[in-house]
C-alpha cells in the first residue's frame, strides 16, 4: 500500500524528498509558501559534495542534468590578508569533489524532474494538529487545509511542523552576514574581480570576514561577516543603504581598495542575514505520521553543508519511504537513526568554525583565522 506523502516546503530538501519519491512511483505533494517558484531570488552559488549532496543527486537519477549546471573552476579558495596579500591559495584542479553550481538553477533542476502540479505554491502553514493514529490535519494562510498520514516538516529554519516533534527553537548564533551584488564585475570592477580569483575569497579579521564568490553571469557576490549582537544590527538603518555601507566600510578602514569595493561599490541594497541554530544534538523521540528534514531538522551555523544535508535527508527519506511500502513508522525511524548522529557530527563543525571566527583578542588574530580556515579548507579538500 503506498502512503501519499505530504511535505511542506519547496527547498532543496523538500524538493530532492518528493523527486526520490517519484523515482519509486510514491505520490506526493509539496506545499510551498512563496507564491511562484520566481517569487524570491535564490541566493547565489553552492558547493555540492561528493559525499553527501551528490549522493542524493544520483539516488534522485539527476547527477547527469546537475553535472551540466557545473561552474568550472569554482572550486578555487583564496585567503588573503586585509591588505590583500594571499595567504592561501587552493586551486581548482577538478578533483576537490565540491563543484559550485547557482542554488536557483539546481532548485529549478528538481523542480523540472516533478509530474506537474506537484508543488502547490501559495500554501503557507500557520498551523498543525494531530488528530491521533499517526494523521495530522495542516491548514493554511489562505484558508485552506489537508490531512494526511505522512507530514514531513522541510519548511526551513522557522518550521511550522517543527512543534509537533520538538520544543527546540533556532538561537542566535552571534554571527550575521550582510549580503551584497557587484554586477557586470569583469568590465566595471576588474581590480575586484582579480582579488577575487576564479572562485571564493576570504579576507577573515578580528570577529568580521569578507567572503566573496565568483559567480556564473560575471557576478561578485558578498556575504560581510561580523560576530556582534544583534543590537549591533538593531542600530542600523536597513532602508537606507548608503548609510549602511559607510557603516560597514568604515569596520574596513585601511584594508586594500580591491577588497573594501566589494562592499562600496554594491549594486545592491545591503540585505541582513543573521544566523540561528538549533541546539547541536536537536533530535526527537518517535511521533507517529510525522518527521521533519533539512534545516527543520537540524539548523546549523553556515558551514556549507545545510544544502547538502537537507537534499541528503530527502533523498534518504524518500528511500527509506521506498524501502517500507505500507509501514510509514518503520521507514521515518530508520530515516532518523541515520540523520540524527550524521547532523550532530557536521553541526559541531560549524560551531568549531564559529567560534574561531569570534575568536578575537588581537590583530595577530587575522592571520591565526587564516591558518584555521585554510586548514578547514584543506581537510574539506581531502575528505
Ligand atoms: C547566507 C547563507 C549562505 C549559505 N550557504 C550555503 C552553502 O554555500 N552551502 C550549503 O550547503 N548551505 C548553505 N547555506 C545553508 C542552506 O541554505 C540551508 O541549509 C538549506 O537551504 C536548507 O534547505 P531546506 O530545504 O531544509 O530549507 P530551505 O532552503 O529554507 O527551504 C524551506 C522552504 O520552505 C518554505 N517555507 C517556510 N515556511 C513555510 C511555511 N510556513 N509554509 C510553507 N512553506 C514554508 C520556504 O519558503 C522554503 O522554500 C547557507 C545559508 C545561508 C543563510
Amino acid at each position: 500500500m503506498t502512503t501519499h506523502v505530504t511535505i511542506i516546503g519547496a527547498g532543496l530538501g523538500g524538493l530532492a524528498l518528493a523527486r526520490v519519491l517519484h523515482v519509486h512511483g510514491i505520490p506526493a505533494t509539496v506545499h510551498e509558501a512563496e507564491s511562484s517558484p520566481m517569487a524570491r531570488a535564490q541566493g547565489g552559488m553552492l558547493d555540492i559534495h561528493d559525499y553527501n549532496g551528490q549522493l542524493a543527486l544520483e539516488a534522485a537519477g539527476l547527477l547527469d542534468e546537475f553535472r551540466a549546471l557545473i561552474l568550472e573552476g569554482r572550486q578555487q579558495t583564496r585567503i588573503v590578508d586585509r591588505d590583500g596579500t594571499v595567504l592561501l591559495d587552493l586551486a581548482d584542479d577538478g578533483t576537490g569533489g565540491r563543484p559550485e553550481v547557482q542554488r536557483g538553477e539546481l532548485r529549478q533542476l528538481l523542480l523540472d524532474s516533478l509530474p506537474d502540479g506537484t508543488v502547490h505554491w501559495g500554501h503557507k502553514v500557520d498551523g498543525v494538529r494531530a488528530l491521533g493514529d499517526g494523521r495530522h490535519e495542516v491548514s493554511f494562510t489562505n484558508g485552506t487545509t489537508v490531512v494526511t498520514s505522512l507530514l514531513v516538516g522541510a519548511d526551513g529554519a522557522w518550521s511550522k511542523v517543527r512543534p509537533l516533534l520538538s520544543d527546540a527553537t533556532p538561537e542566535y548564533t552571534g554571527t550575521s552576514a550582510i549580503e551584497l551584488y557587484l554586477f557586470d564585475a569583469d568590465t566595471r570592477r576588474p581590480a575586484a574581480v582579480k582579488a577575487v580569483g576564479g572562485g571564493s575569497l576570504m579576507a577573515p579579521a578580528q570577529g568580521r570576514m569578507i567572503l566573496a564568490h565568483r559567480e556564473g553571469g560575471d557576478v561578485l557576490h558578498t556575504y560581510v561577516m561580523f560576530t556582534r549582537p544583534l543590537d549591533w544590527f538593531g542600530d542600523i538603518d536597513f532602508t537606507d543603504s548608503a548609510a549602511v555601507i559607510a557603516r560597514i566600510a568604515r569596520e574596513f578602514d585601511g584594508w586594500a581598495p580591491e577588497l573594501t569595493a566589494l562592499v562600496t561599490e554594491s549594486d545592491t541594497a545591503p540585505a541582513l542575514r543573521s544566523h540561528y541554530t538549533l541546539p547541536v544534538e536537536h533530535r526527537w523521540e518517535r511521533v507517529p505520521g510525522v518527521t521533519l528534514l533539512g534545516d527543520a531538522a537540524h539548523l546549523t551555523a553556515p558551514n556549507g553543508e545545510g544544502a547538502n544535508l537537507a537534499l541528503l535527508d530527502g533523498a534518504e527519506l524518500g528511500q527509506a519511504i521506498a524501502a517500507h511500502p505500507g509501514d510509514v513508522e518503520a521507514a521515518l525511524a530508520e530515516y532518523e537513526q541515520a540523520m540524527f548522529p550524521r547532523s550532530a557530527e557536521i553541526g559541531a563543525q560549524g560551531d568549531d568554525f564559529l567560534d574561531r571566527l569570534a575568536t578575537d583578542d588581537g590583530e595577530e588574530k587575522s592571520r591565526v583565522i587564516a591558518d584555521a580556515l585554510a586548514e578547514l579548507a584543506v581537510a574539506k579538500r581531502s575528505s
